[in-house]
């Protein structure tokens, strides 16, 4: 990297204000932000980046999944260009940071490089994805997934909203159903800002979280049967009662959670019971198991071990159980150079930083399929997200903003090393 390169820094302030303009568009009387995707607010927020990048010397390049590409042209055009962004659509009651970051710090890298005089070798791409969220249109990351080939393009148009309204109908009517076909856009890196949503950073003081890797997650069904009774009738040891086999089953998938400490977690956060009544001995009960863990060896392991209790408290509870797995979405390990790029950027830049495992399911997680990839994270006050309250601090999302600009910088220097060669 050249000395100006390794001197340069964003401009905070103008970050903040960007985030805090943009912010007014579907402000909440909370202080969030309510922008669903492909609604008349998230068409606004578009003609409102797409305007700043245009204003910025960028072209752009919107495909038919909606996905906003900000192109800002480098010496070498035959370079796949090297791209940073995030999500500007929002939750029903989200917040200020929540993908929008990731996009905005990639606007004022450009506008930093603009001020700069500075020239990469490879095109800079600041990127939009549509529909990051997922809760107007399920699944989420709907429009990263179908760039990564996880989706097809017509299941994402058929998605349907609860009015009804298709993906497919509501991208044309905001304007933004674009002509160039999803995925066919090489990267030579994608790199995601993002607030860590979780409570790891803030709790141990640091700024910058360098992400490795999105963990793993399965999801379970399971039916439990034993005997609807008479409460006051059915002597204890006589007894099929599910419900109670159940708790004992929640108790052990808890134990599996922590035996596989520090990464493991695992939840049962929902449960009917049949016929839920006060004088019934329970006779059958429905519960979901949701597992996640950054290595798929783990996650095999804890299956096992979840499978193997809940059959012996099963058999010695007098209950049938069926088990069912009915979602597997693997771990995604992020791309060592990228990870590099980010992990050397902290450091050089004096900030305190550790390396943390994503939680959460981001764009980078499909886009990591098709482009090296990795992601960086900031503290968000007591890890809240999802909410109107979501805080993030200036210096915070300043010092993330710091560290994409040198991961790019960096990742072009390598980039034109290898050109050389
Ligand atoms: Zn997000």
């Amino acid at each position: 990297m050249s000395q100006k390169a390794t001197n340069l820094r964003i401009n905070a302030e103008r970050l903040w204000e960007t985030i805090m303009e943009t912010a007014q568009i579907g402000a909440t009387a909370k202080g969030g932000v309510r922008r669903l995707t492909l609604s008349d607010l998230d068409r606004r927020v578009r003609d409102w980046f797409v305007d700043a990048c245009k204003k910025a010397g960028c072209s752009i390049t919107v495909d038919d999944m909606g996905n906003i590409f900000a192109r800002r042209a480098g010496k070498n055009p035959n370079l796949a260009p090297i791209a940073v962004g995030s999500h500007l659509d929002t939750q029903p009651s989200g917040g200020k940071f929540d993908g929008i970051i990731g996009v905005l710090s990639g606007l004022e890298l450009l506008r930093t490089l603009n001020e700069a005089g500075i020239e990469t070798e490879a095109p800079i791409e600041v990127i939009d994805w549509t529909n990051e969220e997922g809760s107007r249109f399920a699944p989420a990351m709907l429009a990263s997934g179908v760039f990564a080939g996880k989706f097809s393009r017509e299941y994402a148009y058929a998605r349907a909203d609860r009015d009804g309204k298709s993906f497919g109908e509501e991208l044309e009517r905001i304007g933004y159903r674009g002509e160039a076909p999803c995925g066919a856009h090489p990267l030579s890196a994608f790199f995601e800002l993002h607030i860590e949503q979780g409570p790891i950073l803030e709790a141990e003081g640091k700024v910058i979280g360098v992400v490795t890797d999105v963990q793993g997650m399965r999801w379970y069904e399971v039916t439990v049967e034993g005997e609807d009774c008479h409460a006051g009738t059915t002597p204890m040891p006589m007894r099929k009662d599910a419900l109670l086999a159940s708790a004992r089953m929640i108790t052990a998938i808890n134990a599996v959670g922590r035996r596989h400490a520090p990464h493991a977690v695992t939840t049962v956060g929902l449960i009917e019971a049949q016929p839920n009544s006060r004088n019934v001995i329970p006779g059958k009960t429905f519960f979901t198991i949701d597992i996640r863990h950054p290595h798929d060896a783990v996650l095999a392991t804890m299956e096992d071990e979840i499978t193997r209790e809940l059959e012996a408290i099963a058999a010695a509870c007098g209950v049938s159980l069926a088990l069912e797995r009915v979602w597997n979405s693997p771990p995604v390990p992020f791309a060592k150079e990228c990870v590099d790029a980010v992990r050397e950027a902290a450091r050089d830049l004096g900030l305190p930083s550790r390396e943390i495992i994503s939680g959460a399911g981001h764009d980078a997680a499909y886009v990591a399929a098709v482009a090296p990839t990795a992601m960086i994270f900031v503290p968000c006050e007591r890890g809240i997200s999802h909410n109107e309250l979501e805080k993030a601090e200036p210096e915070h999302v300043a010092a993330g903003a710091d560290v994409l600009l040198r991961a790019v910088l960096a990742t072009d220097a390598r980039l034109a090393e290898g050109v050389r060669a």
